[in-house]
């Protein structure tokens, strides 16, 4: 898929476009490119405009009586959740299907649906009410950790997550595998050897397990910086998600829409407000000269 003619237009997409990937895949030379001029917003068709991605970011979708970090929605809250967006006229699909579809202008109705750290609860709970609606969606797997737990979470419920084999089965039936890294670390401040096998084992590992391509990444906490995304874009994936809008924003660093279980319809409807308006700021600073576009805070 060509980016270029995507509607996602990012500071990052332009920083990539100088620094071409060599004829062999490798990385590019370790000079880092430069974040490029201003350049006008695409007022078309991205900054407020009704075809702007939303992706919804959940995690586990189970009964918890502990939740310390909040990444948990009841499988009763999250039908709700679905069902608001169905009567709405919404369609949830997996990030695969909304990048394909904008590309092709027509993902005006679709929400895209991701689901971080590959909780075994995915295939119990979220599965049963997605395809009840006709929805898809993303899980994003840690390779390493496939049939172990969320040991990585110093509070809170030990989590089983999607073993070789569930995550096998979800890739045969349709459902998007991503890669959230080997071992859910977080990739900013990594030295390039450590990025590369991030990204890259992790993929090839993730190839075997579903048998084909895997083209999404999804950066563990959320944490991208420019190196991460030049590693995630040369370890040859389509996109990757992020959580916030930030001077990378675009098609190697996704925002995302936290849900959680107190967001009623109210709330949803709210949060999709504030994620346009993120969207228009964005671009907004975009269009400022560099010293005033992101103040250091
Ligand atoms: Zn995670």
């Amino acid at each position: 898929m060509d980016a270029e003619r995507g509607p996602v237009r990012s500071v990052l997409s332009g920083a990539l476009r100088r620094s071409a990937a060599a004829p062999d895949g490798r990385s590019p030379s370790p000079a880092r490119p430069p974040l490029p001029a201003p350049r006008r917003p695409a007022a078309a068709s991205w900054p407020g405009s009704q075809t702007a991605p939303w992706i919804l970011m959940y995690h586990s979708v189970a009964v918890e009586e502990e939740d310390p970090y909040l990444l948990t929605v009841s499988p009763e809250r999250f039908a709700e959740q679905m069902d608001w967006l169905h009567r709405r006229g919404r369609r949830g699909v997996s990030v695969r299907e909304l990048m394909r579809a904008r590309a092709e202008g027509r993902a005006e109705r679709l929400v895209g649906l991701t689901f971080d750290d590959g909780y075994a609860d995915f295939a119990r709970h979220a599965v049963p009410v997605l395809q009840h609606h006709g929805f898809t969606a993303t899980a994003y797997v840690v390779a390493d950790l496939l049939g172990r737990a969320n040991d990585w979470d110093a509070e809170g419920p030990r989590k089983k997550l999607l073993t070789v084999r569930e995550v096998s089965e979800l890739a045969a039936a349709g459902w998007e595998i991503g890669s959230h890294g080997l071992g859910h670390q977080a990739l900013p401040g990594l030295p390039a050897d450590l990025l590369a096998t991030q990204t890259r084992e992790s993929r090839r590992a993730l190839e075997e397990v579903v048998g084909g391509p895997v083209t999404g990444f999804c950066y563990p906490y959320g944490a991208v910086d420019l190196p991460a995304a030049l590693a995630v874009r040369d370890a040859g994936y389509d996109y990757a998600c992020a959580i916030a809008h930030s001077p990378l924003t675009g098609r190697y660093a996704l925002p995302r829409c936290y849900v959680g279980d107190r967001d009623g319809r109210w709330r949803l409807r709210a949060k999709r407000g504030r994620h346009r308006l993120r969207d228009t700021v964005t671009e907004l600073r975009r269009s400022l000269p560099a010293a005033r576009r992101w103040p250091v805070r």
